[in-house]
């Protein structure tokens, strides 16, 4: 019996750990066809992201209803991230 099992890992930190898909900006420094060098551009990639890179990378919390959110930046030793956790893998 052959058993294939495919790996995940975080793009950001490459380790192998329970990743969630996110969209997320990136700062492109080369165009995306050939490679070449281009001015800083903003790019949304879908990435696979452990929490922890989330945790670093993630920095705007939102909140609200019914298309009234409110958005503020999230200081870097903020509470809000203590129930933030990433369900399967290992
Ligand atoms: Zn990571």
């Amino acid at each position: 019996m052959e058993v294939v099992t495919k790996k995940i890992l975080c793009d950001c930190c490459k380790k192998e750990k329970p990743t969630q898909k996110i969209k997320y900006p990136v700062l492109f420094t080369t165009e995306q066809t050939e490679g070449r060098s281009v001015n800083p551009y903003i790019s949304y990639q879908e990435l696979d992201l452990c929490a922890d890179c989330i945790r670093i990378n993630v920095g705007i919390a939102g909140s609200g209803a019914m298309g009234y959110n409110e958005y503020k930046q999230i200081h870097h030793n903020s509470t809000i991230w203590n129930d933030f956790a990433i369900k399967g893998g290992s």
